[in-house]
This record gives structure tokens, C-alpha cells and sequence, in this order.
């Protein structure tokens, strides 16, 4: 039988040229997908798909100096949001936002392991801009702006 609690699990991720190495600490806040925009362009597809977590929940292990930030003032909602990524490959690390100081936003793309195949999101933001080739996702909330 295995004793550990769901907040004492770690899992760990990393940019796709290996040189940035974190860990997430407990579940996140919220998992969701977002399609605005901004996420398209920053991440190349037709959404992303984060996690909400708290600040210290997400531990750089390697590579703190090769993370570069963007700051993207061009958001929906009017919060200046700022996007680290790798300088060397150009992953997206995390996001955080003027507005929500308690929150980090880590790109679930970049999760290792077994909890990036399990990975499911929530809710999904902006499906006002969802792309009509998608199909619905079971059990999400469909937010049309956030
Ligand atoms: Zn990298
Ligand atoms: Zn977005």
C-alpha cells in the first residue's frame, strides 16, 4: 500500500533541449486548456494546455539562467503577463501574470513521465477563438472569455 498524499507528489518536467530541469510539488490549482490568441502564437499550435499552480510549488532544478522572459502586454484581459522560455531551444517554461501574484502557470507540454500522459484539464479559456476542428472535450468547462 502506498502512503503518500497527493500534495507530497512530485513531478518533474523540462525544456526540449534538456538544459532547464523543474519540479511541481502537489496537485495544481487547475488544469485547463486555453485557446486565446496569444497562445497560439506563443506556443506554434492551436492552444495550450497549463497548469495553475502556486509559486512554491514549482522548483527550478537546472538551468535558471538560461530562462528568458517575454513580457506580453498584448493580453484579452489587460494583465501584463510574463513568459519565460528557454533561450537555447525556446520552450515555454512558465507564465506569470501582473494581476495574480499567488499564481505560476506551467505549459503541461513539458512535463516527464507518466503524469504528462495522464495529464487532463478542467476548464478551457477563450473558446470564442476555439478552433472548429477540435472535438468537445468530455468533461471540461467551456469559459467563451477569460
Ligand atoms: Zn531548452
Ligand atoms: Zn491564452
Amino acid at each position: 500500500m502506498h502512503l503518500s498524499t497527493p500534495n507530497s507528489e512530485v513531478v518533474s518536467g523540462s525544456c526540449l533541449c534538456g538544459g532547464i530541469q523543474y519540479e511541481i510539488t502537489g496537485q495544481p490549482m487547475k488544469r485547463i486548456l486555453c485557446h486565446c490568441d496569444n497562445c497560439r502564437k506563443v506556443s506554434g499550435s492551436c492552444f495550450t494546455a497549463n497548469s495553475f499552480l502556486t509559486p512554491s510549488q514549482l522548483h527550478i532544478k537546472t538551468g535558471e539562467s538560461l530562462i528568458q522572459s517575454y513580457k506580453d502586454t498584448k493580453v484579452a484581459s489587460g494583465n501584463v503577463l510574463n513568459r519565460r522560455f528557454c533561450r537555447v531551444c525556446g520552450s515555454p517554461v512558465y507564465i506569470t501574470s501582473s494581476a495574480h501574484e499567488g499564481t505560476i502557470v506551467v505549459p503541461s507540454g513539458t512535463l516527464d513521465g507518466e503524469e504528462a500522459r495522464t495529464w487532463k484539464p478542467e476548464e478551457e479559456f477563450f473558446c470564442k477563438s476555439r478552433r472548429e476542428y477540435l472535438p468537445a472535450l468530455e468533461g471540461t468547462k467551456r469559459l467563451v472569455t477569460h
